[in-house]
């Protein structure tokens, strides 16, 4: 999830019927016919279970709907309004709790993940492989931007890429299997390849490890 406002995360809002703090929250997803949304990502909700509202309203709900449910305090941000959830059950919403520092990281990398797609057009040209590399290692980046940066890749010639690829793991073996024989053509292409004991980089010609000092 993205919040484009992050700074409704730092808003207090306060039940005005039991004074807890209301919890930060996910809006439910638009109900089929419903039409319009929240114009919000996250609500504020009073989850505290003794609020009268939400104690009191199992019986107006039986006495008036007949069915089972109860009330919930809602606020949304900017404002303190208070608006009035129907729910089902004690938990609706309990999963949906926004936690802002994970929050707050999720926005970090989103705006990474943009900055970088964005610099792929020009990023040969200037030689600044940092983009394409933020998007390979970024997992949680979208399929298509992570694709062109693989095939961007093989522009830059940088031995220096090997590394971080190698440590990374990917969850797409597609890519994967992509960087792998990028790698084999760009140690090939600067006449290098990989010791099989310590992995460091050395001449293809090598007959004896640099680094482990193995016989190859
Ligand atoms: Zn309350
Ligand atoms: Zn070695």
């Amino acid at each position: 999830m993205y919040i484009h406002n992050i700074t409704v995360l730092d808003e207090k809002h306060t039940c005005p019927d039991c004074k807890a703090t209301m919890s930060c929250c996910e809006v439910p997803p638009v109900h089929v016919g419903d039409g319009l949304g929240w114009g919000s990502e996250v609500m504020f909700i009073c989850l505290n279970d003794e609020c009268p509202v939400f104690k009191g309203g199992w019986k107006k709900i039986d006495v008036n709907y007949g069915h089972k449910g109860s009330f919930r305090n809602m606020q949304l941000p900017g404002s303190t309004e208070l608006n009035i959830m129907m729910v089902a059950s004690k938990d609706a919403f309990t999963g949906s709790i926004v936690d802002p520092e994970s929050m707050r990281e999720q926005n970090e990398r989103y705006k990474k993940e943009k900055k970088a797609v964005a610099a792929l057009d020009t990023c040969v040209e200037q030689n600044d492989i940092t983009p394409v590399m933020t998007l390979i290692l970024d997992e949680a980046a979208t399929p298509d931007g992570r694709k062109k940066a693989i095939s961007l890749l093989k522009e830059f010639n940088n031995l220096s890429c090997i590394d971080p690829i190698r440590n990374h793991t990917f969850k797409n073996t597609e890519f994967e299997q992509a960087c792998n024989l990028l790698i084999i053509q760009l140690l090939k292409d600067n006449f290098k390849k990989e010791c099989p004991y310590c992995a460091e980089i050395i001449k293809a010609q090598a007959k004896k490890c640099l680094h482990c000092k193995a016989d190859l």
